[in-house]
């Protein structure tokens, strides 16, 4: 399997999913049963961390019980040593424990304050358990679904449906005219934060169409040659980020206002400096756990020109 970039945040799955073996309900019973086996546990979406432990996210399956009974779970598939891996999804009403804190995971993957392969770990089971909690009933008739294979899809016992988990792709690409990018700037964004443009495929495009028609709608610009460089899974639910270049076949900007605050050319110099921290006037760019970043990084190093 390649190797994904370094320090793009989410893309170190440690773990094997074993996906061949979760309708084997016997091999995942007696996995989940394993003293050895740790527990993800999320309270709406949130993940639970020890407080004793820095941040630690794995849990006993004695910690786990402590909580009450799930409402959903997952099997993610075993690490390095074999040691198997379950997400258990909890609402609100749940049992609080006061050695235990939730924390988003958010600022948990930008503050780096779990191991890279954790923080995707998380991910994963992020994306899962708000798909189960948002495909609670059958989109074919409107029954209740069960899960099934292990957390991997879910069955609707009145119309047999088979409803499986959904990866949104989003194309986020780095527009170039050969010494300049084009970055933009959403009204959300930090004050003085630029990057990429980005938007989601829409149904019977390819990425490369995509791209086009995203930087036409947002910048007024043309643009060819679409190069893929990187992914990103990203769980806010459940995207995934494909991290292209392009070039720019016009180089005239016209910003549209209700997606983007500004959309301006930089130079590699500033996007160096953006980069870095050292702006003049202040200006920066997402930070390494962001797939903008590594575009910006491969542009501003010519490593991609
Ligand atoms: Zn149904």
């Amino acid at each position: 399997m390649p190797t994904p970039p370094q320090a793009i945040g989410f893309t170190l799955d440690p773990l094997d999913r074993v996906s061949e073996k979760r309708d084997d309900e016997t091999f995942v019973a007696g996995l989940r049963d394993d003293p050895a086996t740790r527990f993800l546990l999320f309270v709406n979406n949130v993940p639970l961390f020890k407080r004793a432990n820095g941040h630690d996210p794995l849990f006993g399956a004695s910690e786990a019980a402590a909580l009450g009974a799930p409402l959903q779970t997952v099997f993610l598939g075993r690490d390095a040593d074999r040691r198997a891996l379950f997400a258990h999804s909890f609402d609100g009403q749940m049992q609080s424990l006061p050695e235990v804190e939730a924390v988003e995971l958010r600022p948990i993957a930008m503050q780096d304050l779990v191991s890279a392969p954790l923080v995707s770990a998380l991910g994963e089971a992020r994306s899962m358990l708000d798909w189960h909690g948002r495909h609670r009933f059958c989109a074919n008739c409107g029954q209740p679904t069960d899960s099934a294979g292990a957390g991997w899809r879910r069955i609707c016992p009145n119309c047999k449906a088979q409803h499986f988990p959904r990866v949104d792709p989003v194309v986020i690409m780095l527009v170039t005219d050969g010494e300049r990018c084009l970055l933009g700037r959403q009204p959300q964004f930090l004050p003085g934060m630029y990057s990429a443009l980005a938007g989601f495929v829409e149904p019977g495009e390819t990425f490369e169409h995509a791209v086009y028609r995203e930087v036409l709608e947002e910048a007024g610009l043309r643009c060819t040659d679409v190069r893929y460089h990187a992914s990103q899974p990203w769980p806010f639910p459940s995207s995934l980020m494909i991290g292209c270049f392009a070039r720019a076949a016009t180089t005239d900007i016209t910003v549209d206002r209700n997606e983007l605050e500004d959309a301006r050319w930089f130079t590699r110099e500033e996007v160096g400096a953006m980069l870095d921290g050292t702006h003049e006037q202040g200006l920066s760019a997402p930070k390494p756990f962001a797939i903008a970043h590594h575009l910006l990084k491969a542009f501003a190093t010519r490593a991609w020109d």
